[in-house]
């Protein structure tokens, strides 16, 4: 039977103005970098997206290497997207990236114009979409002049393969020169992809100064710091999280030291006083900063997107409160 969307869905989600654009993105959005490859369960991947828009969360995050293997989580998106989104494409943004490791070879990895929209068009290929809402650039490329990276951009949305740009990861001083030359270009920058939690907080060094001068939003990753913001590690490595799974390289159990859970138990015992779980007050944390348009989120389950979803019914901060924060993290 045809997939037919929550009705209440717009209710309860909060939506805001990305920078000084015209789009508004819901302020919780959701990533297919984990739990969406070829290797995953394609029914989980399927019920996570149906739930995410359920709950009123219109923005999908996808890259061209997402997997395992590369490519296969924009296939898997393209594959529900056929089933489930095609009559709600309108209703939807949704991104991809191209920056980091591809394909074989000088083509397949940095900012050339080359590799850029090559990328582009194998990942509609994939999504089976016609256009990206949002395409980035993933990641700075000291190698390539920044003009042919932010020229390339510029050409993905007049070609209209995209209708809004994006970077990540890039530096403040990189960001207001990429946003400079766009500007000019008339493509304007839309967006910033950084990661940003309570464990990693570079981007209140200069980068949000940026972004609100130039009017650019953000989308911040890892707001759980890949799940370790949340509870579930508190007593032990559970069987069934990211950091049990050794094909993962990028948590693992190394990465979760005495003295974070030390924190994260702090942080868990002011999150409950809040009335709130942890992941819960680490994302209505981030969403606190007022660089931020949305939170960017990942999942393994579906009920994990209500639990973050439900963020949204305190985001409000004591200084109190805030104050604690610092003293846990110092
Ligand atoms: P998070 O920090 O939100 O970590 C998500 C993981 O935390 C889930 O897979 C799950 O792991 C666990 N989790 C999620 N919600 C809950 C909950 N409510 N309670 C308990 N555990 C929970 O984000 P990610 O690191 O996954 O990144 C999110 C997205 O950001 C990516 O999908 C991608 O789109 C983007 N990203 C962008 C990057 C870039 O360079 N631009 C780099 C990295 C990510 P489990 O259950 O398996 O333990």
């Amino acid at each position: 039977p045809l997939y037919v969307a929550h009705p209440d869905r717009y209710k309860t989600m909060k939506y805001q103005r990305c920078g000084k654009s015209g789009l508004r993105l819901s302020r919780l959005s959701l990533g297919l970098w984990q739990n969406f490859g070829a290797v995953d369960s394609q029914a989980n991947a399927r019920n996570m997206l149906r739930r995410a828009f359920d709950l009123g969360i219109t923005h999908f995050d996808l890259a061209n290497n997402y997997g395992p293997n590369f490519g296969s989580a924009e296939s898997t998106f393209g594959n529900i997207f056929k089933q489930d989104f095609a009559h709600y494409r309108d209703e939807l943004i949704i991104s991809s990236k191209a920056g980091y490791d591809m394909w074989p070879g000088p083509y397949g990895i940095g900012g050339s114009r080359k590799y850029l929209v090559s990328s582009c068009d194998q990942s509609l290929k994939r999504t089976g979409l016609d256009y990206f809402d949002i395409f980035y650039h993933h990641c700075m490329d000291p190698e390539t002049p920044l003009e042919e990276t932010m020229q390339a951009l510029d050409y993905i949305v007049r070609s209209g393969r995209a209708l809004y740009v994006g970077i990540s990861n890039y530096q403040p001083e990189q960001t207001q020169e990429a946003a400079r030359i766009l500007r000019e270009l008339g493509t304007p920058l839309l967006i910033h992809q950084p990661r940003y939690n309570l464990f990693d907080r570079w981007i209140e060094n200069g980068l949000t100064d940026v972004l609100k001068a130039e009017g650019v939003g953000s989308i911040v990753f890892s707001p759980l710091a890949q799940g370790v913001l949340t509870n579930k590690y508190l007593n032990g490595i559970p069987a069934n999280s990211r950091a049990a799974r050794p094909e993962l390289i990028y948590l693992n159990n190394k990465d979760i030291t005495p003295e974070k859970l030390q924190k994260v138990q702090a942080l868990n015992t002011l999150a409950e006083s809040r009335g709130q779980s942890l992941a819960q007050m680490a994302i209505a944390w981030t969403l606190h900063n007022d660089a931020v348009t949305t939170c960017l989120i990942g999942a393994s389950r579906p009920a994990q997107i209500d639990d973050s979803v439900a963020a949204l019914n305190n985001l409000d901060f004591s200084a109190d409160e805030l104050a604690t924060i610092e003293t846990i993290l110092k």
